[in-house]
């Protein structure tokens, strides 16, 4: 993705939200060397993407079932549904970006957990709980601890 204005090739996602029942993303980009912003209409190419699971079954990908996933973890969180949806479309473009036919439901983990990091910790403890599924205090509590740094 070129920016118009000088022709880098880096160039971030600001803002993503689908048009035309899905089919199509608006993104929105930011240039990072003259910081201009242009937007870009890209066709959505993750409707045969599927997800591999840790039992070894694998499903098509469905955004809702992270959309949900990510909601639930935000419950009650001062954070803004604008801000609900920019990070539903960065874990979205993340997940395209590996460009591949087959994502595993840890990979898919590890992009949400990173996104809601940036976003909430509280949201981010809850998901993690639910998805890394702890064995122990121990482990919870290390991973509590990888917010100190
Ligand atoms: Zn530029």
């Amino acid at each position: 993705m070129l920016c118009p204005f000088c022709n880098n090739s880096e160039t971030k996602v600001v803002d993503s939200r689908d048009t035309n029942d899905g089919k199509i993303t608006r993104r929105r980009r930011e240039c990072l060397r003259c910081n201009a912003r242009f937007s870009t209409y890209e066709e959505v190419e993750i409707l045969r993407l599927t997800v591999l699971k840790k039992d070894g079954r694998k499903e098509d990908y469905d955004k809702t079932k992270i959309e949900k996933g990510i909601k639930r973890a935000l419950e009650k969180r001062p954070i803004s549904s604008e801000r609900v949806s920019k990070v539903i479309g960065d874990i979205e473009y993340d997940i395209q970006a590996a460009e591949k036919p087959e994502i595993t439901t840890r990979e898919i983990g590890k992009i949400v957990l990173k996104k809601l990091r940036e976003l909430d910790e509280i949201a981010y403890v809850r998901f993690a709980s639910v998805y890394k599924s702890f064995g122990s205090i121990e482990s919870f509590k290390k991973e509590l601890d990888t917010f100190d740094k």
